[in-house]
């Protein structure tokens, strides 16, 4: 290598925290693949609830619930898993950046939710049976107006290892 190539590299490093400059390596260029990607992200709360119809008597709803309409509540481990469906972008390679979709859920379901009673503490559920069912959908609705990359293709809760319940943010009609 000569002195003047060698110092004129020093030259464009220093101008940027001593990263190779942007300039000096635009004949590199990354290939951008195409093909859509779903990206799954994970959160867990706890939460209380109970099954409860108030339209029905007592023994209605402890017939159709069983315990699950203790009038003393009890809990849930609850399991969210969200997915968003998309191309990676041409510049970064993500469908969406996954630190973002963090942020997202635990700004509109893990810190309204957690260590919360569902059937009396969440705005976004009053009136509504805190069933599995009914919180995918209720969760998809708050969580879809916040994903800004990509689109929302599922939201997935456990309510136990074995019981789940998916909405694809489809209506029956
Ligand atoms: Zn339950």
């Amino acid at each position: 290598m000569s002195r003047t190539l060698a110092t004129k590299k020093t030259a464009a490093r220093s101008k940027n925290n001593g990263a190779p400059a942007r300039s000096a390596r635009s004949a590199e260029s990354v290939r951008s693949l195409k093909g859509l990607v779903n990206v799954t992200r994970q959160v867990h709360f706890n939460s209380a609830h109970r099954l409860y119809n108030p339209a029905f008597s007592d023994s209605w709803n402890e017939e159709q619930f069983g315990l699950c309409t203790n009038p003393h509540w009890h809990g849930h481990n609850y399991v969210l898993e969200v997915t968003v469906r998309g191309e990676p972008d041409d510049i970064t390679g993500y469908v969406i950046d996954l630190g973002e979709l963090k942020r997202v859920l635990n700004e509109t379901i893990v810190k309204k939710c957690d260590h919360r009673n569902l059937n009396e503490e969440v705005d976004f559920l009053r009136g509504v049976i805190p069933s599995t069912e009914n919180l995918v959908i209720a969760f998809w609705n708050e969580i879809e107006p916040h994903i800004k990359s990509g689109k929302l293709h599922s939201v997935r809760l456990y309510e136990t290892p074995r019981n789940f319940a998916e909405y694809f943010g489809h209506s029956a009609s």
